[in-house]
């Protein structure tokens, strides 16, 4: 049974949604594909992949979390910077299904039998800031963002002028435990992404609405702002079990209250 939505969004680049709502994107070159992420290890991800494209395909891990990297062991070749390695090890522990399995109703319908085991990350190849993927015709260019995780990557998709932010940078960023960055590091990140808006159109994000209007870049440097200078609203709130503040005012559906979109929750260790 294929339980994955497809959605077309260029010749060369296609979103996977899976049964939790949760993306990931097939950017097919004219030699070979690649899939930035694997969602959450529910169905077979490859016989989706499959019928998309006959090329040979290899897999990219943004970062370590168990809703990036669940569908990674039907892939030959893996490639994820080994910053993330120690998040992988925790994320890919059984608690984390667990937990969304009390969540979600769609994923509790599932047999054993269909949910992916996680890969083993020895074999995942290393990725570094600024390298390169040339997929024919197709150039993937890897950002490292450091904040939600320390080895987070952006692909900028260069003849596309697209960029998948994924967890990076969005509209309720994680700077939740042992792993996250402090806000002053991460608004040195979200810096260096800044210097290369030129050269992207179009923001896409793994959750959500999946995409975001240019001017999120600002919104969440400015929230870096607030919280370093504590004018942020420090709303209380409760994310995966961690006790954290919203810089800004929410409604009902956990979008900003003003409106605009763009926020950080963090912990109060990383208000430095
Ligand atoms: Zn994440």
């Amino acid at each position: 049974m294929n339980i994955f939505k497809t959605e077309r969004l260029s010749d060369h680049l296609i979103r996977i949604t899976d049964i939790a709502q949760v993306c990931c994107y097939l950017v097919i070159g004219k030699e070979r594909a690649c899939l930035i992420d694997t969602c959450l290890g529910y169905g077979n991800l490859l016989e989706c992949v499959r019928e998309l494209t006959e090329k040979p395909v290899f897999a990219i891990l943004t970062h370590g979390h168990y809703d990036h990297n669940g569908g990674a062991i039907q892939f030959d070749t893996v490639y994820m910077n080994v910053k993330e390695l120690p998040v992988y090890k925790k994320h890919s522990q059984p608690q984390w299904r667990e937990a969304l399995k009390k969540q979600n109703k769609a994923i509790r319908k599932f047999q054993e039998e269909e949910i992916m085991p996680y890969a083993e990350p020895t074999g995942f190849l290393p990725i570094h800031d600024g390298q390169c993927f040339d997929l024919g015709g197709i150039t993937i260019r890897m950002i490292e963002v450091p904040g939600h995780t320390p080895g987070i990557m952006c692909p900028l998709i260069l003849e596309e002028r697209t960029i998948i932010f994924g967890d990076a940078c969005g509209v309720g960023v994680l700077l939740f435990d042992e792993f996250s960055s402090t806000v002053s590091e991460y608004k040195n990140s979200l810096g260096k992404l800044k210097t290369l808006e030129g050269e992207y159109d179009r923001i896409y994000r793994n959750h959500g609405t999946f995409w975001s209007p240019k001017e999120l870049l600002d919104h969440v440097i400015e929230c870096c702002d607030l919280i370093l200078s504590g004018k942020d609203d420090h709303v209380p709130v409760m994310e995966h079990g961690y006790k954290l503040f919203s810089a800004h005012k929410l409604s009902e559906d956990g979008s900003r209250a003003d409106g605009k979109e763009g926020n950080i929750k963090y912990s109060l260790e990383k208000a430095v």
